[in-house]
């Protein structure tokens, strides 16, 4: 078989187009693949100077000028459009080289239709620029779309405000309703929020940023955006309670160009700072950007990344603050306190290192180290001390919230060989108002295990009478801040003394925090408090120091 005849059997069975042309850009021939992808016959293009025809005029003019008289080009290789016959466009990968010692023609043509790769890239495009719950741009996309919007609006010197907007709390609806019911929360909050805004700024761009959070740019929108926002937190608040969001509210925070920042991603940055603040603050509301909370952020940031190493690197520790009988003046019990002494920042206080450690996600292993080891202590000082002792752990929201808490605790108690009703656990008030059936199932099964449950800093939520009648609790702590203005504001004895009946006619035992002076421990005691714990019996103290207070001696430090 002649070479010849094996170039033209492949030339008419290629599944690709294939073109012989003269070097005036006059079609030879055309194979059947060719007439297919065009959709024009071999007679239509044949003898005819159909470039023109088959190319997108814009993208000829840009890019064919030289093809277009082809004898220009020695070679060409590159993606390109078709305008088929019928109009539409069809993208080619297209090449073209010179055929020497041809008589006919000057140039061969390969063309592949990429429809499908070009579908298939557009997919894997959309994909990597979206979010995959509410479909909308993704952060990267965002900050592309921001940085676009920012050139117009630099041009035409206008103002810009990028808003954060974080729904509350998510992280309870994806304990509820699981990582699918959470998905369905956000893709109808990021719909929502899109219309809101599209409907007061139609240049506003809405993106998913991630972490439970939406990014929207409003240009040309100055100090007028804090009126919209607080609109989106009204219209939010108000959602149908058969919604997916369920009236969830949600926190915004806000920062302008160009007095906040210049670029897009420091924009986003300072938005998400106030957001943070904005939550702090209590939720619900708008919080606009300050160069002071960046400060604060850098400092929670680096106390987040010192908090992760600080287990491991074995800086926490435990001090022990006594309860007082306030009939007997013995120790009954002892709250474990953590303490985390950090190698350059020193000891930091659990009232700034527990809320960070809460919004990072941190506490559970922080919670489950203090467990473990406040029944560990707790089990060696009874061993050495020969007297049965009892401890009380701070439990945070957070914590309750794990499935896993009374298995965690089951096996510290176990580990420590102490027995459940040597241990009480504490909550905070606010506990008791949110999340309230998981929070009442973990109650019961924490009294039907022996451990009693004490609600910490009483006075400072809102709970009403009935429900709290209604919880397996043991105690309430009466909150210090009422302790300290007993003797200056009336109605703060008022108060201790109302909370004390309450207590007991409820059948919970009451103790007074913060007793700094003897005056405070006889007045609460006159009020009727069982027990107390204060800087007056003492400050809480380490493992060795505590065993020495429990050591029965006459004259005990607790002067009650
Ligand atoms: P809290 O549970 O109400 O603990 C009592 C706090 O009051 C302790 O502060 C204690 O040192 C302080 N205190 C005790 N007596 C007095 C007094 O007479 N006067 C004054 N001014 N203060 C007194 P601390 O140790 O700084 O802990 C602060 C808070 O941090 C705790 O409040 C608790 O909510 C939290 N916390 C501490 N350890 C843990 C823990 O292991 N887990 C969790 N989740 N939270 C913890
Ligand atoms: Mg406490
Ligand atoms: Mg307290």
């Amino acid at each position: 078989m002649s070479t010849s005849t094996v170039y033209e059997t492949a030339f008419l069975a290629a599944p690709f187009g294939a073109f012989l042309c003269r070097a005036d850009g006059v079609f030879a021939r055309v194979n059947p693949a060719y007439e297919q992808l065009t959709g024009y016959r071999a007679q239509d293009l044949i003898g005819q100077r159909k470039f023109i025809a088959l190319h997108d005029p814009a993208e000829l003019a840009r890019r064919i000028g030289p093809l277009a008289g082809a004898s220009a080009i020695e070679r060409f290789r590159g993606e390109w459009a078709y305008v088929k016959r019928n109009g539409t466009r069809v993208p080619v990968s297209l090449a073209l080289a010179p055929l020497p010692g041809a008589r006919d023609a000057r140039y061969i043509g390969i063309a592949v239709d990429t429809t499908r790769h070009a579908q298939a890239e557009a997919q894997l495009w959309y994909v990597s620029h979206h979010d995959r719950a509410t479909h909308l741009p993704n952060r990267e996309l965002f900050l592309e779309r921001l940085d676009l919007s920012l050139a117009r609006c630099r041009r035409a010197d206008m103002a810009l405000t990028v808003l954060v907007v974080e729904i509350d709390d998510l992280h309870k609806t994806r304990d509820a309703l699981g990582p699918d019911g959470a998905d369905l929360v956000l893709e109808y909050a990021g719909e929502r929020l899109r219309r809101l805004v599209q409907t007061e700024c139609g240049e506003s761009v809405v993106g998913s940023i991630g972490g439970d959070q939406f990014a929207i740019a409003l240009p040309g929108l100055g100090d007028d955006a804090s009126r919209l926002a607080q609109q989106l937190i009204d219209a939010f608040a108000r959602t149908d309670r058969a919604q997916p969001t369920r009236g969830a509210t949600m926190s915004v925070g806000a920062a302008r160009f160009p007095a906040d920042g210049e670029d897009a991603a420091t924009l986003v940055r300072r938005a998400g700072v106030a957001v943070s603040e904005a939550r702090r603050a209590g939720r619900g509301q708008l919080c606009r950007f300050a160069r002071a909370q960046e400060t604060r952020a850098t400092r929670q940031l680096e106390l987040e990344q010192a908090l992760r190493r600080a287990i491991d690197a074995r800086e926490f520790f435990l001090h022990y603050q006594p309860r007082v009988s306030l009939k007997t003046g013995h120790i009954t019990q002892s709250e474990a306190l953590l303490r985390w002494r950090h190698p350059a920042y020193g000891l930091v206080s659990p009232a700034e290192f527990i809320p960070v450690a809460e919004q990072a996600g941190l506490i559970d292993a922080i919670g489950a180290w203090v467990m473990d080891t406040a029944c560990r202590e707790i089990g060696q000082l009874q061993r050495l001390a020969r007297t049965p002792t009892k401890v009380a752990v701070n439990v945070s929201p957070q914590q309750f919230a794990n499935p896993r808490l009374i298995e965690q605790i089951e096996r510290a108690l176990e580990k420590a060989a102490i027995a459940p009703e040597q241990l009480e656990i504490e909550i905070t008030e606010s506990l008791l108002l949110t999340d309230t059936e998981r929070t009442v199932r973990t109650l019961h099964a924490l009294r039907a295990l022996g451990i009693e449950v004490a609600v910490d800093d009483f006075g400072t939520g809102y709970s009403s009478l009935a429900w709290l009648a209604s919880l397996p609790l043991n105690r309430l702590k009466i909150d210090r801040s009422f302790i300290a203005k007993m003797g200056t504001d009336a109605r703060s004895d008022a108060l201790v003394g109302a909370i004390v009946s309450m207590g007991h006619a409820l059948d919970l035992s009451v103790t007074a925090e913060g007793i700094e002076t003897a005056a405070q421990a006889q007045r609460v005691r006159e009020l009727g408090c069982d027990e107390a714990q204060g800087f007056w019996f003492s400050r809480p103290v380490s493992l060795q120091t505590l065993r020495n207070l429990l050591e029965p001696k006459p004259g005990l430090v607790c002067q009650a």
